[in-house]
C-alpha cells in the first residue's frame, strides 16, 4: 500500500496529498492494531504458560497494567470458603498484593456490575458505583470491568482503570475485551485447582501440618542455605514416648487425637520461619535456622515441658499426659554434618539415645 501511494504521489501531487495522508493514518492504525495484537498474544502465552497461582497473579496484577498502560487493575474474586484466600496465604510473597485482590463471599457483589449477556461493562468512573473495586488511590476517569466467568457462575471481576476518559466508553466493541475475560477466568480456575493440589500434597491429612515430602524439599533448601550463609542450622527429631499403649490402652482414635493436639502445641511453639513437618507415625521434626545451640537447645527443653505438663483431651471426660524424647543435632560451618541425610540421622541417633536414658529428655548429639 505504501507502494501504491507513493506512485500515486509523484503522478498528482495535489490531489493525492489529502489521500497520501489518509493512507498513512490508515497505515498507522493498522500498524497499531498489529502491536496491539501481537501485544495481547504474548499477554496471552504469558497466562497460559503460568507456572503456578503466584506466578499468575503477578502476570494478571503487574504484567496487565504495565503492557497495556493502566492505572490500575484490580482482581475480585468470589470466595465463599475462603479456600482461595487460605491457598494465598500460604504463598508468603502475596502480601505484595493484598491491596490489588479483594475477595466476595457472594457471587452478587460481582453480578450487579453487569447485564444479563454477562458483557464487560465500559464507562466513566464513578466513585459510587465503583469504590468496592478499586483502591482510591488512583485518579481514574474511565474503567473496564471484566466479568470472570465458569461453569456458567460468577468467579470474580477484573477491573482495569485508565487516567484517560476516552480509553474505555460503553459503547466501544468488547470483543477483545471478552476474549481476555475468557482467558483469565480460565486459567485463575486452572491455578486455583493446582495449587490446591500442591499444598495438600504438602500437608499431612491428619494433623494438617506439614508432611515428609514437604519436609524432605525444605531440609535440602535449609542445608544449602546454612552452607551458604555459614550460618547454623539445628534439626530437632521428636519421638512421643510410648505412643504404641495409648492406642492400645485408648483407641487408635485417641492416639490421633493427641497427634492433632501434639501438632497444633508444636505449631504454636514455633516460628514461622522455622520449618516443622510430621515425619511419619509419631514423629515430628524441626529445623531452626540461624539459633545456635544454646537457644535450640532451650526450645527443645521448652517443647518437652510444655508436652509433658499438656492435658491431652482424648474425651469429653478423659485427659492424658503424653511425653516425648528430642534428638538434637546441629549443622555450623565447623560440624562434620555437611548435608541433609547426616543431620537427620544424627537426630535420629540423638533421639533414641534419649529413649535409652529413660525418655521424658533432650538428648544432645554429640
Ligand atoms: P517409644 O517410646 O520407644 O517411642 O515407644 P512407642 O510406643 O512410641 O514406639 P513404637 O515405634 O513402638 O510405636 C509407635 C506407634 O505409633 C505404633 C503405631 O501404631 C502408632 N501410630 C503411628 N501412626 C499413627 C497414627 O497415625 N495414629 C495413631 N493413632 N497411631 C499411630
Ligand atoms: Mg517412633
Ligand atoms: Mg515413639
Amino acid at each position: 500500500m505504501e507502494e501504491i501511494s507513493r506512485s500515486l504521489s509523484t503522478r498528482m501531487p495535489k490531489d493525492v496529498e489529502i489521500l497520501q495522508a489518509k493512507l498513512d493514518a490508515f497505515l498507522r492504525i493498522a500498524k497499531n492494531n498489529e502491536q496491539k495484537q501481537a501485544n495481547f498474544q504474548e499477554y496471552e502465552l504469558a497466562l497460559l504458560n503460568s507456572s503456578g497461582l503466584n506466578d499468575l497473579l503477578s502476570i494478571i496484577l503487574e504484567q496487565h497494567r504495565e503492557r497495556f498502560q493502566l492505572s490500575e487493575v484490580t482482581l475480585l474474586l468470589v470466595d465463599p470458603e475462603y479456600e482461595f484466600q487460605r491457598l494465598i496465604d500460604n504463598i508468603p510473597t502475596l502480601e505484595k498484593w493484598k491491596d490489588h485482590l479483594f475477595f466476595t463471599d457472594n457471587a452478587n457483589a460481582i453480578s450487579q456490575y453487569f447485564t444479563i449477556l454477562r458483557k464487560p461493562r465500559l464507562s466513566a468512573y464513578s466513585k459510587h458505583i465503583h469504590r468496592q473495586l478499586f483502591t482510591g488511590k488512583h485518579t481514574l476517569h474511565s474503567v473496564a470491568i471484566l466479568p470472570l466467568v465458569r461453569r456458567k457462575k460468577f468467579i470474580g471481576c477484573l477491573n482495569l482503570g485508565s487516567r484517560s476518559p476516552n480509553r474505555f466508553q460503553d459503547d466501544m466493541g468488547t470483543q477483545f475485551l471478552q476474549h481476555v475475560s475468557a482467558v483469565i477466568s480460565a486459567c485463575i480456575e486452572n491455578a486455583r485447582l493446582q495449587e490446591n493440589i500442591k499444598q495438600t500434597g504438602l500437608l499431612d491429612p491428619l494433623t494438617g501440618i506439614n508432611n515428609r515430602r514437604f519436609f524432605d524439599q525444605r531440609i535440602d533448601e535449609e542445608v544449602m542455605r546454612s552452607r551458604r550463609n555459614k550460618s547454623p542450622l539445628c534439626c530437632l527429631f521428636i519421638d512421643l514416648d510410648h505412643f504404641k499403649s495409648i492406642n492400645d490402652n485408648y483407641g487408635h482414635q485417641a492416639g490421633d487425637k493427641v497427634l492433632q493436639q501434639v501438632a497444633k502445641l508444636l505449631s504454636d511453639i514455633m516460628r514461622t520461619t522455622d520449618v516443622l513437618a510430621r515425619f511419619g507415625g509419631e514423629e515430628f521434626v524441626i529445623l531452626l535456622s540461624e539459633s545456635g545451640r544454646e537457644i535450640s537447645f532451650e526450645i527443645a527443653e521448652r517443647i518437652r515441658t510444655i508436652i509433658a505438663n499438656h492435658d491431652f483431651v482424648i474425651s469429653p471426660t478423659k485427659t492424658l499426659n503424653v511425653t516425648l524424647s528430642i534428638g538434637l543435632a546441629m549443622m555450623h560451618s565447623e560440624s562434620q554434618i555437611k548435608n541433609s541425610a547426616d543431620l537427620l540421622k544424627a537426630a535420629d541417633q540423638a533421639v533414641y539415645a534419649a529413649k535409652v536414658s529413660g525418655r521424658n529428655r533432650v538428648h544432645n548429639a554429640n
